[in-house]
């Protein structure tokens, strides 16, 4: 058996498409703003296709970038700003922040209805009690996304999510759950984890790992979405072994190609969103 590929780049393009054509209706250009401090590269390259990606839909985007040593006052003033200006929509702090910042402190001073990265406490309260006005980080919700459209209702499904990060493993629980699958999470200290994931319909590798998931971690047929982004002597590379899993899986995401380009996104539907409403409360 070969696993059938999920083309997370195609269905990308396919819902970045159907944004286009939701944002040609509005009045104005959604707007997000984008903040980055200091000068890592991958969040430089990120933030870049993220503009790109805005402004290809029909939405506005800045980069404030801001210089490495700048002060918490000073990324707080900036998002006060921004908080305050009725031509933004959408807010995100790009990680990973320098380290004498506190990202959790930051992040807490976007506006709850500006959040699009639904990661501050508020929104993580939202969807982790199954309140519909949550918004729901892009990542998270680019799984979901691409699960429903493969394998339409996943009730009772059983998954397995590897890891429990703020930003992928905890969101995608909550996610799953309102959506009545059957969730474990695991994480570092769990025991016997291929015995688990062996267990799954489906199952979420976001350990950061390369190529940890093997196909004897997989039952015959089940679902495999590969968060992981690493590198092996330069080369891209997901926390699954592909060319193993593909084997016995009956679904599986690749990287690249799989659920980066949702994310991505995501972050746009979330900004239009954002933007809506916005627009339906004034
Ligand atoms: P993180 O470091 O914050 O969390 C990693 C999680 O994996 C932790 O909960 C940890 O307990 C768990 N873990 C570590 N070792 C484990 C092991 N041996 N077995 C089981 N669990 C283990 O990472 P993160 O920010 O959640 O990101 C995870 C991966 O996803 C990274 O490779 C990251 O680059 C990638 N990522 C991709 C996207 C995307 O858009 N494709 C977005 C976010 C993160």
């Amino acid at each position: 058996m070969t696993a059938q590929i999920i083309d997370g780049k195609l269905m990308a393009q396919n819902l970045r498409k159907e944004l286009a054509e939701e944002v040609k209706k509005l009045n104005k250009q959604p707007h997000l703003a984008v903040i980055l401090v200091g000068n890592d590269e991958a969040s430089i390259i990120y933030d870049r296709n993220k503009k790109k990606a805005a402004e290809d839909i029909g939405m506005t985007c800045d980069i404030h970038h801001l210089p490495e040593e700048s002060s918490e006052e000073e990324v707080i003033s900036l998002i006060n700003e921004l908080n305050n200006d009725n031509n933004v929509n959408g807010i995100i702090v790009q990680m990973p922040l320098p380290k004498h910042l506190d990202s959790n402190k930051i992040i807490e001073q976007i506006q709850a209805n500006k959040d699009v990265d639904g990661f501050g406490f508020y929104n993580m309260g939202l969807l982790h009690s199954n309140n519909k006005n949550a918004f729901i980080a892009a990542t998270p919700q680019g799984v979901f996304y691409m699960l429903q459209k493969t394998l339409g209702d996943l009730s009772g499904l059983h998954t397995v999510i590897i890891g429990r990060s703020n930003i992928v493993g905890r969101p995608l629980a909550s996610l799953l759950l309102n959506n009545h699958c059957t969730v474990t999470v695991t994480h570092s200290k769990t025991k016997n984890l291929p015995e688990l994931t062996k267990q799954a319909d489906i199952v979420v590798a976001a350990c950061g790992i390369a190529k940890i998931v093997k196909k004897d971690w997989i039952k015959n047929g089940a679902t495999v979405i590969d968060v992981g982004i690493n590198r092996i002597d330069g080369k891209l590379c997901g926390d699954v072994d592909f060319e193993d899993v593909k084997e016995v899986a009956g679904f599986i995401t690749p990287v690249p190609g799989g659920v980066g380009p949702m994310t991505v996104a995501m972050l746009m539907n979330n900004t239009l969103l954002a933007y809506i409403k916005q627009n339906t409360s004034l």
